[in-house]
């Protein structure tokens, strides 16, 4: 008889965990707390690491990819200066820039029509037990069923409900980076630049990014630095946003920002919170992707760590495949210095991204300068 996995949440973490286990024989099944499958979401920047899983998941080749050509980032002051600053293409292990619904569509393409995935259900309880775990899944319409499966697999999200289920509430395994995020798509170019145009409003606390993506609306992503994130209202974003970037409004680039917030439903906000447990598994539950370890924007890894997640645990399960609990051992060994790693830099990376201080903000201009610079260099060198 074929192993049954049930896998909840839908996302990058989800859907490759689902393509390795069909792989090995299992029999994957999906619920998702969305009526239907979410399409957009904001820039991500793909390493090496994401592309390497995304290509051994078989799905690099059908990634939409959106680094336009001549891309070019500026650093914008609040004088209304522009200086020309390096670009992720000029950075070691240069990202490709997708949309994260690039990702999932191509993940999408891997399950689409192989994989029961059950819409607006979520799990309301988990029975864990050394060979199996009882879930009770709950409809959005509010019937209740009971199944028991092989092994559950936690993919839903820093927030997830499967930690809190099985392994405990949030705050045993939050550690705030001090920070809010809204990303969104931009509804029209940010006027006086190009299309292929990124830039950077930035001050001390406080930064708006725009990225540009080929074929696709430009992402804004604001963020601020706030004592307690947890307890920011997340009710009125707008007028918070425009309260702590009034002063910071150069040529009308962050009023017209908001302008377009106000428009969109696909935005994301929230705080920012890395997750760090001493092990993903307890009997026969599973986390895996941001629930397990989020590692936050300030990585740009998190998207690469959820499908390498699935990768791993394929090859974990296919080198012990009559010993699941050898098997998530192995997935441990494998994942957790990868996160360690990145794990480790991430308040110092949030310093690139929103500058708790003016020293920080200098530092990070100049080393965006010199970054640029390096590369005019090695492009001279080259000729
Ligand atoms: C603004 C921003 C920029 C980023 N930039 C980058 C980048 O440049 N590079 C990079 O590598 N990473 C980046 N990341 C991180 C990356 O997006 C995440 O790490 C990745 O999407 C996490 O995938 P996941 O599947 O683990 O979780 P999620 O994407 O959170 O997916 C979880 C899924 O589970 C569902 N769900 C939640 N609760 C339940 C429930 N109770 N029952 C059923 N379903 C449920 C959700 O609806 C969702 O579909 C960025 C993140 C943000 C916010």
């Amino acid at each position: 008889m074929t192993q049954r996995a049930l896998i909840v949440g839908l996302g990058i973490g989800g859907m490759s965990a689902a393509i390795a286990l069909k792989r090995q024989g299992w029999t994957p099944v999906i619920i998702e707390r969305a009526p239907e499958r979410r399409k957009g979401g904001y820039f991500i920047g793909l390493r090496d690491e994401g592309k390497n899983a995304a290509s051994a998941l078989g799905v690099l080749d059908v990634m939409e990819k959106r680094t336009p050509d001549n891309i070019r980032f500026w650093d914008v002051r609040k004088d209304g200066t522009r200086r020309r600053i390096a670009d992720l293409t000029q950075e070691t292990n240069a990202p490709i820039a997708v949309l994260r619904g690039d990702i999932e569509e191509a993940l999408w393409h891997g399950i689409e029509g192989q994989v029961d995935v059950r819409f607006s259900t979520v799990p309301s309880a988990i029975v864990n037990g050394d060979t199996q775990a009882q879930v009770t899944l709950r409809t959005d319409g509010g019937e209740e069923t009971t199944e028991d499966y092989d092994l559950v697999i936690g993919a839903d999200g820093v927030r997830s409900t499967v930690r809190k289920l099985v392994f405990g509430p949030d705050e045993a395994f939050f550690h705030s980076v001090g920070t809010m995020l809204c990303a969104f798509p931009l509804a029209r170019p940010v006027e006086g630049f190009k299309a292929n145009d990124g830039l950077m409003v930035a001050d001390v606390k406080r930064t708006l990014t725009v990225f540009p993506l080929e074929g696709r609306p430009s992402t804004a992503l604001f963020s601020y630095r706030t004592r307690n994130p947890e307890r920011a209202s997340r009710k009125d974003l707008l007028s918070t946003l425009r309260q702590i970037f009034a002063d910071l409004d150069v040529d009308g680039i962050i009023s017209n920002a908001l302008e377009d917030l106000a428009t969109t439903d696909d935005f994301f906000f929230d705080s920012v919170q890395m997750v760090k447990m001493s092990c993903w598994s307890k009997g026969r539950v599973l986390l895996l992707g941001d629930s397990a370890w989020c590692l936050t924007l300030y990585s740009g890894m998190g998207a690469s760590a959820g499908m390498l997640g699935g990768q791993v645990l394929g090859e974990a399960l296919a080198a012990c495949p009559h010993d699941i609990n050898g098997a998530l051992q192995m997935f441990e060994a494998q994942m957790r210095p990868f996160v360690r790693k990145h794990q480790r830099f991430i308040a110092l990376r949030s310093q690139l991204f929103v500058p708790s201080n003016r020293v920080s903000l200098w530092g990070r201009r100049v080393l965006w300068q010199i970054l640029l610079r390096s590369r005019k260099y090695l492009f001279c060198e080259n000729k």
